[in-house]
């Protein structure tokens, strides 16, 4: 059992796994560490330096040169951003949201060599103090004693809906059928890589949020830390 308290959160691409999991961090007075924009800034370092997403040994190598920093977003830095990202000194937290980055991320994220240096990061963080952490390996190879793991889930179409609007709110003009597209290359990509593939684990919660809007859903999985987060402390 780890000496944190531990909440992993899988899922697919758009189901409002950033959003649910900084709120429920929020709330429960726990750290967020969101591991998709470790991915995200190595996807972004790769564009930077023109080196091939393809190509995970390149990846590797630069990322071995490089620093990715995750913070709570402090004072000014509170423009709507879930998480403070930096690559080396600087700050990209909104430079990684774009949909070219989202593209490269997930292709580096492919590869064994890119998750085998993210990956110790993510639980030295996670040993540290209490978290709320998410991704789509934290069930079953970041945190695989998490006390409580979930799968967070949506139909398809909920899904590319809540994404285009988000991308839309930005001022991104992509259409609804180029969302729902890209995130099947997304998420299949995940779930078909030879290394660590996204799936559900037979100790996690299977939680389909197609009906809920966020807040339920977040008071639902509130609900189920508290009464585990007790019992962990009793
Ligand atoms: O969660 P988010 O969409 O920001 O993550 C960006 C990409 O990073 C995902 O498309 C996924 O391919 C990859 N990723 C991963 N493992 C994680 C988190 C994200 O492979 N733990």
């Amino acid at each position: 059992m780890p000496e944190s308290f531990q909440i992993a959160i899988d899922g697919p691409v758009a189901v409002g796994k950033s959003t649910i999991a900084r709120i429920l961090a929020q709330r429960l007075g726990f750290l967020y560490v969101d591991t998709g924009a470790m991915y995200r800034a190595t996807g972004l370092l790769a564009l930077r330096e023109g080196v091939d997403v393809e190509d995970g040994e390149a990846v590797a190598t630069l990322l071995r040169t490089h620093n990715i920093t995750l913070a709570t977003p402090q004072g000014q830095q509170n423009d709507g951003r879930k998480i403070t990202v930096y690559l080396d000194d600087e700050d990209v937290s909104w430079e990684i949201r774009t949909e070219k980055v989202s593209t490269a991320s997930s292709k580096v994220s492919q590869h064994a060599v890119v998750r085998q240096q993210l990956v110790p990061l993510q639980q030295e963080i996670a040993s540290k103090q209490n978290v709320v952490m998410e991704g789509r390996d934290i069930t079953f190879r970041v945190l695989p004693d998490a006390q409580l793991k979930i799968f967070l889930t949506a139909s398809e179409e909920k899904r590319a809906g809540w994404r285009h609007q988000e991308v839309m709110a930005r001022g991104e003009d992509i259409s609804l059928e180029q969302i729902k597209k890209d995130l099947k290359e997304r998420d299949d990509r995940d779930m078909n890589r030879d290394v660590d593939p996204l799936h559900v684990t037979d100790d996690a919660w299977m939680f389909d949020r197609s009906d809920f809007t966020l807040d339920e859903a977040i008071d639902e999985i509130e609900t189920r830390a508290r009464k585990l987060w007790h019992k962990n402390e009793t």
